[in-house]
Formats: structure tokens, sequence, C-alpha cells
């Protein structure tokens, strides 16, 4: 019971720190911008021939998720019906009595055929890219990345599933909140090293001071308004161009694994000025403490998920146990029901995680535009042509449905992106900036 109260309490501080101030309000100088951008629908347009490919890249797209999300779910119900994973159990188990090794040999057969499963629309995703000109990847460098993806989220996966049913086994009506720790150490892990450890297995990355010591400098000037620490060596080009015709800049890691990563497609069809757009939004995360509130929201996530995955899981064992021939939770099988529980509340968590995203991507689109106010000529129209440039590389549709940018989208849609850019001024008469002080 004390740890009802315990998760009640951890519930309603988290609720109070995921709405701080620097997301839930809204300036007058802001609200006056989102007034006047929602009446403007040409901040981002498209040629026709664009326009058209656009549309049906859109159709194509969502149906392909919410179709993808579906047979996600479909898949391991279809499994367990057919006692599939019961028998890969007996498999791991018959061949031999050390547990780590039948956490590897279980995880690699489960994992392995869903893989299998969720092969044709993966290929036909890949396919969709390559036809509309966003993906030039050629489909063995294709397969060699799935390869690797998949290695890694076994070898990864088969470490923290071993951790979980040990938890299993020493908790098994709070294993919940005993896995919870580890897995959000894997996810600290993840941000701190994934620049490091796991982006160089996909990517090339190349000193940004090479290649473009201009721009660096421009960048540089942005950095030092901003007040982050991000000193040059720490400014990287990827070659982005031998698999994709997106633009894309982000900054990543954190500590000493910080490092601004520049799409050198982004480098050949932006100008300096626009680049400097983009990385001030993305210094914004830093400055905002989008890492830190973006962790606290998983780790609220996490806990909920994990909360109520061991109550459907107890329940659909003590139902379908027999049939799917899964003795209890503390059986290799029963990882099957658990993913199966999972798949069906991240599904039903993503507008929730996406909202949550939103509000942060537009904080950051304010503090962006407000970072290069003296670096740039006129952050307005250089800000609103960094959207459309983004946009139109990606064939991004102006005019997406509302339910489908509600349930799907992270980001606000480009063209609000473009429209609120193209009508925020805080340098004004009378009007004030939000996070600096002129
Ligand atoms: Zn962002």
């Amino acid at each position: 019971m004390r740890l009802r109260i315990i998760l009640l309490l951890l519930l309603a501080a988290a609720a109070l720190f995921s709405t701080p101030r620097w997301i839930g309000s809204t300036t007058p100088t802001e609200a006056l911008a989102l007034k006047a951008a929602a009446h403007n629908s040409t901040a981002y347009t498209l040629p026709p021939a664009k326009l058209k490919q656009a549309q049906g890249l859109f159709r194509t797209r969502t149906t392909l998720y919410f179709a993808g999300s579906a047979w996600s779910i479909l898949q391991l119900l279809l499994l367990l019906a057919l006692g599939i994973p019961a028998r890969l159990r007996d498999i791991a188990v018959n061949a031999t009595r050390n547990r780590l090794a039948q956490c590897f040999l279980f995880t690699l057969f489960l994992f392995g055929i869903i893989a299998l499963l969720d092969a044709p629309l993966a290929i036909y995703g890949h396919h969709l890219g390559l036809s509309y000109g966003l993906s030039i990847q050629g489909w063995p460098s294709w397969l060699w990345d799935q390869t690797k993806s998949f290695l890694l989220a076994w070898i990864v996966g088969a470490m923290l599933i071993l951790l979980l049913f040990w938890a299993i086994r020493k908790s098994p009506t709070r294993w919940w909140l005993w896995f919870w720790v580890p897995a959000m150490a894997a996810v600290l892990f993840g941000v701190f090293l994934s620049p490091i450890l796991v982006d160089p297995l996909f990517n090339k990355f190349e000193p940004l001071q090479q290649s473009n010591p201009a721009l660096v400098q421009q960048l540089e000037k942005v950095v030092a308004r901003s007040g982050v620490s991000l000193p040059p060596s720490r400014m990287f080009s990827m070659r982005a161009s031998s698999k994709v015709t997106g633009l894309n800049a982000y900054v990543t890691g954190v500590g000493s694994s910080k490092r601004l990563v520049l799409w050198d497609t982004t480098i050949a069809h932006a100008t300096p000025d626009e680049i400097s757009s983009v990385f001030g939004h993305e210094l914004g995360h830093y400055v905002l403490h989008h890492i830190g509130l973006g962790l606290a929201f998983t780790a609220l996530l996490l806990l909920v998920a994990f909360f109520l995955g061991q109550k459907l899981t107890q329940w659909m064992l003590g139902r379908f146990g027999p049939r799917w021939h899964i003795r209890s939770q503390n059986d290799w099988a029963c990882l099957a029901v658990l993913l199966l529980v999972l798949n069906i509340l991240s599904f039903v968590a993503a507008p929730i995680e996406n909202a949550f995203s939103r509000s942060i991507e537009h904080a950051a689109d304010v503090y962006g535009q407000e970072a290069i106010h003296g670096i740039v000529a006129d952050p307005q129209i250089v800000t609103q042509q960094a959207f459309q440039q983004l946009g139109e590389a990606s064939l991004s549709d102006p005019t997406p449905h509302p339910f489908v940018e509600f349930w799907t989208y992270s980001h606000p849609s480009i063209e609000s992106r473009a429209a609120f850019a193209a009508a925020y001024n805080p340098w004004a008469e009378g009007q004030h900036p939000k996070y600096f002080l002129k």
C-alpha cells in the first residue's frame, strides 16, 4: 500500500515538473505571432508537382504508421495464439542450463521472428523513400544498416531482459518498480554514449572546422549569444549525402559527449544564415533544459507503463496463460506478452508524448529565432526560409490532417512553424523577446 502512495507522489511531482513556465506560458508577443500565424497559409508553399508528391507521401506514410502499429500488436497475438513463444522457450531451455545463454538464445529467436514479420513494411518504407527521391541508399547498404540495428537491439535488449527476469523472480508484484531503475540507467547511458558509440556505426563524421571554417565562425557567434559551452572541436559534419537527400542539423549527447552534427546535405543546400537559424533552435533545447525535461518525462512514462504493464500481463496470463502455454511471469515466453502489452501502451501514449514534444519544439523555435538576432540580417525571413528549405527537401505536406498531426507529429507542422517565424518579431516597437534581454 505504501508503494501506491509513493507512486502517486511521484506522479504528482512529475506532473508539476512537466508543466514548467517555459513550456506552459506564452508571452504577449508570442501570442500575437501565434494568432497571426493561424491565418497565414502561404508561409510554406510547394510548387504544384511537389505538392502532389507531398500529399501522396503524407497519405502513404499515415497508412504505414497506423498499419505498422496495428501489425506490431496483431503479430504478437498471432505468435501467442500459435504457441510459438512457448516453443522457443522450450528450445532455449533444453539447449542450455545457463540463464544468460537461455536469455540470449530466446531473445535472438523472438526478435528474429518479429524482424522477419516486420520486414515487408520496412522494405516498403525504404522503397517509398527511394521512389520519392528522399533516399538514395542502395539496398545492400540499407540491409547492412538494418542488420547492425538488429544486432544492437538484440545485445542491449537481451541484457536488459536478463535484468527484467531477475527483478520478476525477486518480486513478482513489484518488479515494475525495480526494473524501472536499470531501464532508466540504460536511457541515460544511451543519451550520453550513443553519439560516441552508436552513431559512428551508421554514419561518417568529420570535423566541421576542416571543411567549413567560415561557417564554424558564424555558428560560434550563435553559441556565444546562447552562453552554451560548445567549442568548434565539437562541431561535426555528417556524410548523409551517401544515403539521404533531406536536410538536418542537431545537437546531441550530454556533458563531454555533447556535439553539433550538421548533415553535409544541409551545408550544400542551405545558406549559412539558414543553418544558423536551425542551430539556434538546437541550442535552445540545451539552454531551456529540454534534455533533462525529456528524461524526466520519459522516466514518468516508463514508470506508468511498467506499472500498467505488470497489471495487464498478470491479467492476460490469468486468462490466456494456459492456452498460450505460459506458466508464469517468470517464463521466458512471457516476454512476448510483455512486448504485446508495451506495444499497446506505447501506441496509446503516442499522442501524449508527441504533445509534450511539440510544446518543447515550439519553445526551441522561439529561442532559435531570438538567438540569431544581430547575427543574421533578418531573423524572421531567414527562419521562415529555413523551414521552407527543410519542408521542401523532405516533401512535407503543407496541410496535414489535424488528427494525424495530433497523433503522430513530434514537431509542429512545417507550415505552422514557418508562419510563426514570419510573424514573430520581438524587436518591434513595444514587443519583448522571451529568452533574451535584447
Ligand atoms: Zn528541435
